[in-house]
């Protein structure tokens, strides 16, 4: 029935977590200012976060597109988790991931159920965690879209590793071993890898899950990517040609939200009301705060959020940090030496909960951020052309500092050596190891050089975005390819 004047139509599938959701509902808000119509599917519970998300475009009107929302029920229960469980956060452990990751998979034929029911959109975008979707949609005829959420530079360091194995030729888990095949003389040991990538450190599932995974984007049409092609070309062109897989690069995905308000109404409501936060920035020299924030998952046990805050003491900056500590945890405070935030007062700002990151990043008093290196965050740091300090834990996120610190060199490691859980381990990062790791960061020539290549990345990824710039073509490409489809 395709006729060219009728309006391209997208739906966008994200993962139930705000490090997948966050990027994906940007992408849709990107999309819609381009005339495309979009419809996010979700479950019933994680409507009010994505509505929350879209508010503004309903009301903002000057050509934008409004966003629907379309619901499928999750069978929490019957897959073995707790009712209402229905999306992922810094409470979830470990191990409660792994169930859930499964569980998604009886989100299937609520889907197809969906499409039966429903004109068919254009194409879907789905998240890289719903690899059975892929076959799923194909039934329709409808185009699949894989939305990779980390960058290319990962992303194809996973797929050498999973071809070659190095991991295996070494013979123990601190022994250096180079990624095969793969652009510059990347070093990994095993105590790096993110865990899904070695059976004999995790469950096979996870093995086999990415496996999948990885093969879900070969089958797929396509894989969207938020990152922009200046970032990482030697790695976007390996991924291509190597690795067999089409790609688009449309991002950085943050930079569709303009003004102070969109900013803030990324993610889950903040824990500072945000002009109170600007205010506090307001007072700051340019560049003399240090943000700390280790993403949406991550929830550090008191003994490492004490060093933290006396490696920050010692450090002599002045911060914001983000610590996953409601107020009413607050009669809980062995987590901070005593007399801290009397010390701290006007140096210091800890938010409790949720930050506008965003528009914190991209404050001229912010100078740098120190990061679990999530690529998320990791892209919003080079978007607001900051130098980081990283700070990997899981999943891909010491792949990602070596982006950051290696390729980049926007980056001073903090020292982590390990992957841990969400929550750290009993082992934690030494106060004198934050210390200097945010001295290196702020202060002397070092500091100065690494600003300055951050900058000019910074300006790189915003001309990225502008009309003419990669990842505007790049959508435009890919919009036209899928009209053309349709025609
Ligand atoms: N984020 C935020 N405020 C917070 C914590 C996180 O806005 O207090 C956002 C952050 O800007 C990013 C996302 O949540 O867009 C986290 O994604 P990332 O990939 O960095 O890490 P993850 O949470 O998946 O580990």
């Amino acid at each position: 029935m395709g006729s060219k004047s009728r309006q391209l139509h997208v739906f966008f599938f994200p993962f139930m977590a705000p490090g997948h959701m966050i990027p994906m509902l940007d992408m849709a808000k990107l999309f819609t200012t381009r005339g495309v119509k979009a419809t996010i599917i979700t479950t019933p519970l994680n409507v009010p976060t994505v509505a929350k998300m879209i508010e503004r475009t309903k009301t903002r009107g000057n050509g934008v597109v409004k966003i629907d929302i379309q619901t499928i029920e999750f069978p929490a229960v019957e897959a073995g988790l707790p009712e209402g469980c229905e999306t992922t956060d810094s409470r979830t452990t470990h191990e409660k991931m792994t169930t859930f990751i499964i569980a998604l998979a009886m989100l299937r034929q609520p889907l197809e159920q969906l499409l039966q029911n429903h004109d068919h959109p254009h194409c879907i975008v789905v998240d890289m965690l719903f690899p059975w979707a892929i076959d799923a949609v194909a039934k329709f005829g409808i185009p699949v879209l894989v939305f990779n959420s980390t960058c290319v530079f990962s992303s194809s360091a996973l797929v050498s590793m999973r071809q070659y194995e190095p991991q295996m030729e070494v013979s123990s888990d601190s022994e250096p071993f180079v990624i095969p095949n793969f652009p510059g003389e990347i070093k990994l040991t095993r105590k790096k890898l993110p865990t899904f990538t070695e059976k004999k450190y995790v469950e096979a599932f996870f093995s086999d899950f990415m496996k999948e995974v990885g093969e879900s984007e070969v089958r797929s049409y396509g894989v969207v990517l938020n990152s922009f092609y200046e970032l990482e070309p030697a790695y976007a062109n390996h991924y291509e040609k190597v690795c067999g897989r089409k790609a688009w690069y449309i991002g950085p995905l943050s930079l569709c939200n303009k003004d102070a308000e969109d900013k803030d109404q990324r993610g889950k409501e903040s824990s500072i009301d945000k002009y109170e936060c600007l205010k506090w920035l307001n007072t700051k020299n340019i560049n003399s705060v240090v943000y700390i924030c280790f993403g949406s998952l991550s929830n550090f046990n008191n003994s490492q959020l004490m060093e933290i805050a006396m490696g920050l003491e010692a450090s002599g900056q002045q911060f914001i940090w983000v610590v996953r500590k409601d107020k009413s945890e607050k009669e809980d405070e062995d987590w901070l030496p005593k007399g801290f935030e009397k010390r701290m007062e006007g140096k210091g700002l800890i938010i409790r909960g949720w930050a506008p990151q965003v528009l914190i990043l991209d404050h001229e008093a912010v100078g740098g951020f120190v990061t679990h290196c999530g690529w998320n965050s990791t892209l919003e740091g080079v978007a607001a052309g900051l130098p980081m300090v990283t700070w990997p834990m899981f999943a891909e996120q010491f792949l990602n500092e070596k982006l950051v610190t290696e390729v980049l060199m926007i980056g001073v490691p903090v020292g982590a050596q390990q992957c841990v859980e969400m929550s750290g381990n009993d082992n934690p990062i030494k106060k004198e190891a934050i210390e200097k790791a945010v001295r290196h960061l702020m202060e002397g020539e070092d500091a100065k050089e690494m600003r300055s290549r951050a900058k000019e990345l910074g300006e790189m990824a915003r001309r990225a975005i502008e009309e003419g710039g990669s990842s505007y073509s790049d959508l435009n490409a890919l919009i036209e390819e899928l009209k053309a489809l349709d025609s």
